[in-house]
């Protein structure tokens, strides 16, 4: 396995987009980013020009589409055009279905975008009746997404759903419209894929980001592992644990480079790193460039989730530079609880 830089949200002239498609797909490829979704507003017609930029480029370019509506804007990546237009503001979950039934997966672009009247229909206020139907959501939005105020209100709805025992997947989304050159810098979400995903690339983009193997970034990679006996779990995992069974885990973190995107090389400079979970922060340490590595045994107990982040510094700003999705926690049911359930215990 391994992650590959992607830009999840983007636009081209066949939305409001002011750069091509094979415009952007050049710039994609100078950032170092492997693939890209194409989620004009409304519209797929962009994809009638995929292969040939794909080709030129060696861009991977994925099939989206982000609805836009009064009521919010949501992105879809995998599925095939996705009528919307007959979704009211209670109807959301028919429209997911649809894109679930063509194989697709659903994300809340910019949650906490400003709405009317700076931009109507930014801000999300579909009614959503089952947050289990929601695949991802869009917790960096724009360029340096950690320095932006509506992330954050983005971030702790994330963390709240995460504490309620929804598993939704994070993601950064640059909402790329333009290709020239700015002040502020781009993130990606890097995604864990199988060596020959580019075989399948949309299908193995798909399940990936619904699997939760996804981590918004900056720059760096923050491999967190789960170390439990023989078995290891990594992000977007769920370590399954019972009431008799063995509940503790040794963390391993390390910090490192990606191979392909790097546009800022040495300007980044990670300080910390935090774990965080549902019972709050499980472990906060400095960490320096001659580090290799963070071990720390945690006892999961009550824990359900738990993520972890690196923060540092950017453009002179004390940050969040790359933070994880969960790995995920289930109790199971010990034998003599289920036993009691099923009232299957032989009484001699
Ligand atoms: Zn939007
Ligand atoms: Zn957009």
């Amino acid at each position: 396995m391994k992650w590959i830089p992607f830009e999840l949200h983007t636009h081209t002239p066949h939305s409001d987009g002011k750069h091509t498609l094979l415009e952007m797909c050049r710039e994609a490829k100078r950032l170092g980013i492997r693939g890209i979704a194409l989620t004009d507003h409304n519209t797929m017609s962009g994809m009638s020009e995929a292969r040939a930029v794909q080709e030129e480029t060696d861009v991977v370019i994925l099939p989206g589409m982000e609805w836009t509506t009064f009521y919010g804007h949501m992105l879809t990546i995998g599925a095939p055009y996705c009528d919307w237009r007959d979704l009211g503001p209670k109807d959301i979950h028919k429209g997911i279905n649809r894109v679930h039934q063509a194989g697709g997966i659903v994300g809340i672009a910019h949650p906490y975008r400003m709405g009317s009247p700076i931009c109507t229909g930014c801000h999300w206020e579909y009614e959503v009746k089952d947050w289990n139907d929601v695949d991802y959501m869009e917790v960096w939005h724009e360029l340096t997404p950690s320095l932006k105020r509506h992330n954050s209100q983005a971030l702790q709805q994330w963390t709240t759903l995460l504490d309620e025992g929804y598993r939704i997947t994070a993601t950064a989304g640059r909402d790329w419209h333009h290709s020239a050159t700015h002040n502020e810098w781009p993130a990606v979400t890097y995604i864990e894929l199988p060596e020959e995903w580019e075989d399948s690339a949309a299908e193995s983009v798909v399940h990936a980001i619904a699997q939760g193997r996804c981590m918004p970034s900056m720059g760096p990679l923050l491999l967190m592992e789960a170390v439990m006996g023989e078995s290891r779990y990594s992000v977007g995992d769920e370590i399954p644990i019972n009431e008799d069974s063995e509940q503790t885990v040794t963390l391993q973190i390390r910090i490192v480079m990606s191979e392909s995107f790097v546009p800022y090389g040495n300007e980044l400079l990670v300080t910390r790193v935090v774990v965080e979970s549902n019972n709050g922060v499980l472990l906060d340490q400095l960490w320096n460039e001659e580090q290799t590595q963070i071990a720390q045994q945690v006892e999961l107990g009550s824990i359900r989730w738990l993520r972890a982040k690196a923060m540092g510094v950017m453009q002179e700003v004390y940050t969040t530079l790359v933070f994880t999705n969960p790995i995920y926690v289930r109790m199971m049911q010990s034998e003599a609880a289920e036993e009691e359930m099923y009232g299957c215990r032989t009484i001699e």
